[in-house]
């Protein structure tokens, strides 16, 4: 038997000031996005904003279902919706805010597995690695240089092969 340790890294940030400009200006596209959210389910918003190598930003938000499982996170509505609309731009960076209306929310909320398995397969497509930037409503903010970060073992194509 071998035991394999997996370790992840995040950097947090307790102030914007501490980011550069295009991330500080990505997290308010994501910010922004959260005026776009459908969410009378879970009255839970997200955000989202993807910046693209052509210096193209977009941005989306969640939007839920009464059949819950075809709710759309933010982070695959706006990748969907880059890959439609720039199919060959690789994307460079990621952006997502929450804003939960019934409470207070200062910590950060990453990716649901289900966007980390998406991310990473974009990440895979453009063989690059897409830096996320998280935030709530207070300044803290989290970033992991890529989704690998946030899905270790990550099922990949050439699991497939
Ligand atoms: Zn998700």
């Amino acid at each position: 038997m071998k035991k394999i340790e997996i370790s992840t890294e995040v950097f947090v940030y307790d102030d914007l000031n501490e980011l550069r400009e295009i991330e500080i200006e990505l997290l308010e596209k994501a910010e922004e996005a959260l005026a776009k959210a459908y969410a009378p389910y879970s009255e839970f918003l997200v955000g989202s904003a993807v910046l693209l190598e052509n210096g193209e930003i977009l941005n989306g938000a969640n939007q839920e279902n009464a059949a819950y499982s075809t709710c759309i996170c933010a982070e695959r509505t706006v990748l969907s919706a880059a890959a439609t609309i720039f199919p060959k731009i690789k994307p460079v960076l990621l952006s997502v805010v929450v804003k939960n209306t019934n409470k207070q929310q200062d910590k950060p909320a990453a990716p649901c597995g289900e966007c980390r398995q998406y991310i990473f397969e974009v990440e895979s497509r453009f063989q690059s690695e897409i830096p996320i930037l998280m935030k709530a409503q207070s300044n803290k903010i989290y970033k992991v240089k890529s989704a690998s970060q946030l899905l270790p073992l990550a099922f990949q194509k050439s699991d497939l092969i």
